[in-house]
């Protein structure tokens, strides 16, 4: 996978006029045509833009293999739900004296992962497998019913929960007994990741934005050179946008909100994005989180880890991770990184 971690670059090199949000023309100039798809993958939808080259053909054939792709990165590796996927064999091992054997892919994940959850002080935990599966977050549909799991069944699982209940040793992975990894939060960032170094590899694909549930990837340019244009979903109203980022070249946008994925209790939200100390969702005073990084992993995971981590330390790990953030609090206020404020053009109502 080639990724680009340490130093990145500014997103844009100016806020820009206004274009229509995320909508795309049919062709461009120089025999650039864009292809258009929405489907099914990763348990989520899945929307791609292409300018390629050539015909209807190539561009059905280069849609077709993104999601080739991504379906391969859930069942051999991702989903803790596949049996034969390497991370449902990982929580298999756990407790096993031998380990198990990583690919080099996964552990090149998980080091970032763990890394992550160390700095966060714990906010990002990948070690929810058990506690998400009690929630049966998965199973929720937004807006749905659902039922608040016993506190005594919550607080047993934390016990087995936490990044140091996970080691890495020789490029195997060692769990402690009913310690269960869910990568749930970091996965649609790991497929930006892998979508990019495929598109690097096909020459004919001059720009895409590809969307993959709240990570989304903006590649090369558009052909009439405009940047592209990302809207950022308000959370008080996720029908509308809150305004948009204009971006120059290969980003990755993901989001984390507490609209995205949820269940009413008694007239109470509970959302999917859980507070690891506690167990039940976060409550950290942020609706929304929006990160920009040159790293779909990393925006995915750091995306996740501010909601929970609440605003001051939010900022903080955007910094320590040279990434830009925007996020929306419970009042509405909306709090920017300086470089996020370069790129982002409030709707205005
Ligand atoms: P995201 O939508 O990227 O913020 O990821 C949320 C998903 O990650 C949830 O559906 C859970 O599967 C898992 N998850 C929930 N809370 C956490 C957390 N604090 N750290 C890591 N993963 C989490
Ligand atoms: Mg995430």
């Amino acid at each position: 996978m080639k990724r680009n971690r340490k130093k990145y670059s500014k997103p844009c090199t100016a806020v820009l006029a206004a274009a229509t949000a995320f909508v795309f023309t049919g062709c461009g100039s120089y025999g650039i045509q864009a292809y258009q798809s929405t489907d099914i993958a990763m348990g989520t939808v899945v929307t791609q833009t292409i300018y390629a080259a050539g015909g209807e053909e190539q561009g059905e054939g280069i849609t077709g293999d993104i999601l080739r792709l991504l379906r391969n990165l859930e069942q051999e590796k991702l989903s803790w739900r596949i049996s034969m996927s390497e991370l449902a064999q990982i929580n298999e091992s756990a407790g096993q004296e031998a380990g198990h054997g990583l690919s080099e892919d996964m552990e090149e994940y998980l080091a970032e992962i763990l890394a992550a959850a160390r700095v966060s002080g714990g906010a990002f935990d990948p070690t929810l497998g058990k506690v998400t599966k009690l929630w049966n977050i998965d199973g929720w549909t937004v807006g749905g019913q659902g039922e608040i799991p016993p506190a005594k069944e919550i607080q047993a699982l934390l016990e087995h929960t936490g990044y140091e209940k996970v080691n890495i040793r020789d490029h195997r992975i060692y769990m402690e007994a009913d310690t269960s990894l869910d990568l749930g939060a970091a996965g649609k960032g790991i497929a930006s990741d892998e979508i990019k170094a495929f598109l690097e590899e096909e020459s004919k694909v001059s720009g895409a934005v590809i969307s993959v549930g709240g990570s989304i990837l903006t590649y090369g340019q558009k052909p009439d050179g405009t940047p592209w244009q990302i809207g950022i979903t308000d959370p008080q109203n996720p029908g509308s946008s809150l305004g948009k980022l204009s971006l120059e070249g290969s980003w990755c946008v993901s989001t984390s909100g507490d609209y995205e994925r949820y269940v009413e209790i008694d007239g109470i939200r509970y959302h999917h994005i859980l507070d690891p100390s506690t167990g039940y969702p976060a409550d950290s005073g942020i609706r929304g989180v929006t990160i920009l990084s040159k790293s779909g992993i990393l925006s995915d995971i750091l995306s996740t880890a501010c909601f929970v981590a609440g605003k001051e330390k939010a900022l903080e790990l955007a910094e320590l991770y040279e990434a830009e953030l925007l996020l929306v609090t419970e009042g509405g206020e909306i709090v920017m990184t300086e470089g996020m404020k370069a790129c982002f053009t409030p709707y205005t109502s």
